[in-house]
């Protein structure tokens, strides 16, 4: 199995560095070419705009969205959920390819960044029920999802912090920031169920 990350902008590193650990081959994704023989792509929080921006310049919009519609499986960390949404709310390049609405910087200045215990059921799949310590860094939240749309994770306000649309992965918050390896663990699963058909 090759994962690749995308490595426009922003903490790619970091999600290189959980997989490796996990004893995953990566790949860094900057060039339409890089994509060849990847099995899934993490795109990683940093700036969406940016990313966006970087990505229709080296011509990677297409070959992202040809990959989904493979029915490979991409998640979108943070900026990367930004870039995967249908809906922004404002003119900027995104994928568009998950049914979502996403707020940017939906906490406000003061509290722009936080952590949080998350109950996250999906999780508990991997045998560990434990809640799921979020890091949230100037996040972004997901005001509503399409029918197809499954809400993976709530804050206590009700707020959509984690989703999923078959093969496609958001989380609005950083789990290649902290220790806790389970919500690569199950992207990784999802890869492997979709390699195996
Ligand atoms: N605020 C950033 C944006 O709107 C996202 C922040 C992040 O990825 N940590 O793109």
């Amino acid at each position: 199995m090759r994962i690749g990350v995308l490595g426009l902008q922003g903490d790619y590193l970091e999600h290189h560095q959980v997989l490796r650990r996990l004893g995953v081959e990566t790949v860094d994704v900057r060039l339409p070419q890089h994509l060849e023989g990847v099995d899934g792509l993490i795109i990683p929080g940093g700036e969406s705009t940016t990313i966006g921006a970087l990505a229709e310049r080296y011509g990677l919009m297409d070959p992202l969205r040809r990959m989904a519609e493979a029915g490979k499986p991409i998640w979108g960390t943070c900026a990367g959920m930004i870039f995967l949404a249908k809906d922004v709310g404002r003119p900027q390049p995104t994928l568009g390819l998950m049914d979502i609405r996403v707020r940017r910087n939906a906490f406000g200045r003061q509290i722009d960044s936080f952590e949080v215990d998350l109950e996250i059921p999906a999780l508990a799949r991997l045998g560990d029920p434990r809640p799921f310590h979020a890091v949230f860094i100037r996040a972004p939240l997901i005001e509503a999802v399409g029918p197809g749309v499954e809400v993976l994770a709530r804050l206590e306000d009700g707020s959509i912090v984690a989703a999923q649309q078959g093969h496609l992965l958001a989380t609005a918050f950083h789990p290649e920031l902290t220790e806790d390896t389970r919500f690569h663990r199950y992207f990784l699963e999802l890869v492997r169920q979709v390699a195996r058909g």
